[in-house]
């Protein structure tokens, strides 16, 4: 059986034809442009889905379900996307429109749980049925999955671990509240601290590093160089990142976390030590058993393939 999968970004559309074992038939990535309006999205995704059956020696009856994830609320029980900043969406029925056009079955989620779909079927999270999938963005994305399946919440607002609070009168965040832990373990979180740290030591290798332009990669960069800034800007970090973890871990003990977004592709020198300081804690409380901490491995694919699962 073939699915279609699309993740609705705010700069770009990716999107393809996958089969029951995540195999990608064909795909393709586009820009959103999201100000020609709701329609005009939704009739390119329908003349897409058709460039893509054709690419792949397809028809459109060969088609089972269409999937498609979105950076806001939805509500998947009833595939109403609810509200959508950055396409300036708010109460469409994306779902129903998609199946009163193609006659297929739609199902529409947050595009963060359908990364975390993707992961648990075709990725790093193949060997494990309850997870935490978390990716350091721009803010933090999370996804949870329990016995297989996504947990969303009471109207599918949940699992929205980057807006958990870690410290009262923290800094404030976009969601209205303080000291959520997107903002401090988030990757522009970590560029924000790259630049404090910079201007604190201006003659550390970072800030040599840094003269062409501060990114996440920066300090990993001087850390190499065995720059101390560096090495004690990262420490700091991977605590912030441990210290969601280890609060996501009281709560759910999931069998792994799946950590993606730009800055999880340093991989070894962020992942093991947070994976480390999360395993000394439990050790240390006696919460046996161990937790996983892995790196995603789909990439900007994960949001697609995970979308497709939802209609499997
Ligand atoms: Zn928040």
């Amino acid at each position: 059986m073939y699915y279609v999968g699309v993740d609705i970004g705010g700069k770009n559309v990716k999107m393809g034809i996958v089969d029951d074992f995540g195999k990608i038939l064909s795909s393709m990535t586009y820009k959103t442009l999201p100000e020609r309006g709701y329609d005009a999205i939704l009739l390119e995704i329908i003349a897409n889905i058709n460039n893509l059956c054709e690419e792949a020696g397809l028809y459109m009856d060969d088609i089972s379900g269409i999937g498609i994830g979105v950076p806001g609320i939805c509500n998947s029980r009833v595939g109403l996307v609810m509200s959508c900043s950055n396409l300036n969406w708010k109460g469409v029925e994306l779902a129903n429109d998609i199946k009163n056009l193609t006659n297929k079955p739609c199902k529409v989620c947050n595009d963060a749980n359908c990364a975390a779909l993707g992961e648990q079927r075709f990725g790093s999270g193949r060997n494990y049925k309850n997870l935490v999938f978390i990716t350091l963005g721009t803010g933090i994305g999370s996804g949870i999955i329990i016995d297989g399946k996504l947990f969303e919440g009471l109207g599918c607002a949940g699992a929205e671990a980057g807006h958990m609070g870690i410290c009262v009168d923290g800094l404030q965040c976009d969601c209205g509240n303080k000291g959520c832990w997107e903002s401090y373990a988030s990757s522009s979180a970590f560029v924000r601290q790259t630049k404090e740290a910079v201007q604190k030591n201006p003659d550390s290798i970072l800030a040599e590093v840094c003269k062409d332009g501060i990114s996440g990669k920066s300090a990993f960069i001087a850390a190499k160089q065995g720059d101390k800034t560096a090495k004690k800007l990262i420490e700091k970090y991977i605590d912030y990142v441990t210290y969601g973890l280890i609060g996501l871990t009281n709560i759910l003990h999931p069998q792994a976390f799946i950590v993606g977004g730009g800055i999880a592709n340093e991989g070894a020198p962020l992942i093991l030590p947070v994976k480390k300081k999360l395993n000394e804690y439990i050790d240390n409380n006696g919460f046996y058993p161990y937790v996983d901490v892995v790196g995603a491995k789909l990439g900007n694919n994960a949001g697609f393939l995970g979308a497709a699962a939802l209609v499997m």
